[in-house]
């Protein structure tokens, strides 16, 4: 096997993007991605021999993701490309992947890390019942399947996806129950001016909104979830707004609040980590081009942080020209200077989203102590109170050495921001205080006996 000495993770629109830079620079870099097909979570392709039409699957988004597919396609025979594989460690200059069920050691010069986002949750009673899923896993199931969650869903949380994912699920012919949404009312209004950075994208957004209307949504603002009922499935969900109590019969719940980056591979390849006020969330330290602190690594698209897909394309070039320029390639600064330019203004329109949606961390001090919080190792929330006043855990690395929060098959991927709000509120300080939860490899699950490593030989 041949192999690139220039790796890029993840052939979402930041990946594809940043390989199609690096092939016209005659570079032949080696894009490695978990999913099936290349387009990332946004435009994510079906299977093949699924027969959905472009504008059925993306909606407004259909002749960008024609773009990006045609992009990605376009650069076959001048790339390596491994589909279904996963880099699950990376540290000085050397990725390790699982590929066709073996593990490879991949050598690399130079790594661009595109590997995206996730939903963020805050888990609330019930919510391991069968039936309740993320927006996000919500969405995957129609885009990539054709399949629903549910019958008469209703969709809870916070963000541009709450109302997207509903909009999508009531097209493909769902009974839309209710959207919950935890952003108190006004919230968007106040938003305006700084959402108005990117007038089409906010004019998609209130198109939902009035297209859920028109067909009678039930559509709340300033939601607090109380509990799901229903043992083997969901039967109901019952919620607080207003000050008033409401139950809503549904057969599924589809809930998040906004996107966290995926950012393991970068804290394994030991790029220093800063709190992020807008995200909330630790992330990791680079400069306006993508560059980190870490010679080789670059970061592109939402796994440096969230600002969305358009975004991640203009990042994955920019990126992917930082490392054209550092590696001696001149004649780069001036399209560098442009694109820089273009994601100042997605990042003022994501901090209008940051007020129109904000993340509602004061859910956390409300938890009830018998709520699972950890859902991999059994955690519940009242063990890392617990922790965090009996055993003097004030940081998220000790409170996990203490109960196990985090140390599962997820690595913390889906309890790690909520398990750091609900410390830092039994502290009672504020949410930077308490740390991160460090990455650890393999960050996703790895069979456990694994075939022997075949070495492979470096790129000639
Ligand atoms: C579930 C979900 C649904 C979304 N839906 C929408 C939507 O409908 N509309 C919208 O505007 N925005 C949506 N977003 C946000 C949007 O997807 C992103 O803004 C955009 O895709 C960012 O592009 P990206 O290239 O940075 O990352 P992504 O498109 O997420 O691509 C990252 C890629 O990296 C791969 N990857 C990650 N880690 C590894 C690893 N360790 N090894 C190998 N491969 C890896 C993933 O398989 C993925 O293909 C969604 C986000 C999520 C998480």
């Amino acid at each position: 096997v041949t192999v690139s000495h220039i790796l890029v993770v993840g052939a979402g629109p930041a990946g594809v993007r940043a390989a199609e830079t690096l092939a016209a620079a005659g570079l032949r870099p080696l894009v490695v991605d978990e999913g099936l097909r290349a387009g990332g979570q946004i435009y994510r392709r079906p299977p093949a021999g699924f027969t959905r039409p472009a504008n059925q699957l993306y909606g407004f988004e259909a002749a960008r993701a024609a773009a990006v597919h045609a992009a990605f396609d376009a650069l076959e025979g001048r790339i390596d490309y491994w589909p279904q594989s996963l880099v699950w460690n990376l540290e000085a200059g050397v990725a390790t992947v699982l590929r066709e069920g073996r593990h490879h050691r991949v050598p690399f010069e130079a790594a661009i890390l595109a590997t995206g986002a996730m939903d963020r949750v805050i888990p609330f009673p019930g919510w391991t019942t069968p039936g309740i899923f993320t927006l996000g896993g919500a969405q995957v199931a129609l885009k990539f399947q054709g399949c629903g969650i549910g019958r008469r869903v209703v969709f809870l949380g916070t963000g541009p996806l709450l109302y997207l994912v509903a909009w999508q699920y009531a097209k493909a012919g769902a009974e839309v129950a209710a959207v919950l949404d935890s952003a108190p009312a006004g919230a968007k209004t106040k938003a305006a001016l700084r959402l108005a950075a990117r007038p089409a994208m906010l004019a998609k957004g209130l198109y939902y909104l009035a297209r859920l209307k028109a067909r009678g949504v039930r559509l709340e603002s300033g939601v607090e979830p109380l509990r799901v009922e229903g043992g083997e499935r969901v039967a109901a969900l019952v919620y607080r707004a207003g000050g008033r109590e409401r139950r809503i019969d549904c057969d599924a719940v589809g809930f998040g609040y906004g996107l966290k980056s995926e950012t393991q591979l970068a804290d394994l390849a030991e790029v220093p980590f800063d709190f992020d006020p807008l995200d909330r969330l630790w992330l990791p330290r680079h400069d306006a081009a993508g560059r980190t602190p870490v010679p080789g690594i670059y970061l592109a698209g939402d796994g440096a942080g969230i600002l969305g897909a358009d975004a991640a394309e203009v990042a994955g070039e920019l990126a992917a020209r930082a490392l054209l320029q550092d590696r001696g390639d001149g004649g780069q600064a001036d399209r560098m200077a442009a694109l820089g330019g273009r994601l100042a203004r997605f990042r003022r329109f994501r901090e209008g989203l940051e007020r129109a949606f904000p993340f509602p961390a004061q859910l956390a001090a409300g938890l009830p102590d018998e709520l699972p919080l950890c859902r991999c190792e059994a955690v519940t929330v009242g063990e890392l109170r617990r922790a965090a006043t009996a055993k003097d855990a004030a940081e998220i690395n000790r409170a996990k050495a203490f109960t196990r929060v985090g140390m599962g098959r997820c690595q913390g991927r889906v309890c790690g921001p909520a398990a750091a709000e609900v410390l830092a509120a039994a502290l009672g300080r504020p949410v930077v205080a308490v740390g991160r939860l460090r990455g650890q490899a393999p960050v996703k699950p790895v069979p456990v006996a694994p075939p022997a490593e075949e070495p492979l030989r470096e790129a000639s």
